[in-house]
């Protein structure tokens, strides 16, 4: 039986809210005429940190549902990452390591798989809390074919953040004030194991 991190009416948010995420970066991608098909790059080693609970709950949500030998090789591949990038941005050079749970250039937890990895690709846009609006040109790829355009629309990355927000704040509740912030790569998100809100370092 799955093992229940989030609260149930959590984790079916934020399974919607991913699902939402995918839908609107494929309408994007189907427009612009982008695929990753034939790409002969793999944006999964890419060197990202993610700042919540609750996509960190919902990752391992996914890790319990795998078999024992797959769990225990993805988290062995997580604890040799970090190792690597630790020693990398000592260094101050920028990770470039495959992620622990790719195999054979798929994801390992793709219907688990965290809101950057959904996102990254097709151009896209947010307005930050002071209002300044940012804008992102895509990977190489997309920027390549995209190339002379003047009718690209931006994915606009705004709502979907503030939905995930107003779930991190749904589950943490008062919380939120007193537990540590979460800046991590997915790889210290499995060495670290589940989140617990009891937890306070
Ligand atoms: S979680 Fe999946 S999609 Fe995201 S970087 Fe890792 S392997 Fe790639």
């Amino acid at each position: 039986m799955t093992q229940k991190i989030l609260p149930p009416d959590i984790s079916n948010q934020i399974a919607t809210l991913y699902h939402d995420m995918e839908s609107a970066y494929d309408d994007l991608a189907k427009s612009l005429d982008f695929t990753c098909q034939g790409c002969p790059d793999n944006c999964c080693d890419s060197y990202f940190q993610h700042h919540t609970y609750t996509e960190w709950a919902y990752l391992w949500e996914g890790m319990e549902e795998l078999p024992e030998d797959k769990k225990n090789r993805f988290l062995q591949r997580a604890e040799e990452y970090v190792k690597e990038s630790k020693k990398m941005l000592a260094r101050d050079e920028r990770p470039n390591i495959m992620c622990p749970i790719n195999e054979q250039g798929l994801c390992g937890l793709y219907s688990h798989r965290l809101m950057i990895c959904r996102l990254h690709g097709i151009p896209s846009a947010m307005t930050r809390p002071d209002g300044k609006r940012m804008e992102f040109p895509g990977c190489f790829r997309c920027q390549e074919i995209v190339e002379g355009r003047k009718d690209i629309t931006h994915l606009d990355r705004t709502k979907m953040y503030q939905r995930l927000v107003l779930l991190e704040m749904e589950w943490l509740g008062p919380k939120r004030h007193v537990l540590p912030r979460v800046k991590m790569t997915l790889a210290e998100m499995l060495v670290k194991g589940p989140p617990s809100l009891d937890f306070c370092r």
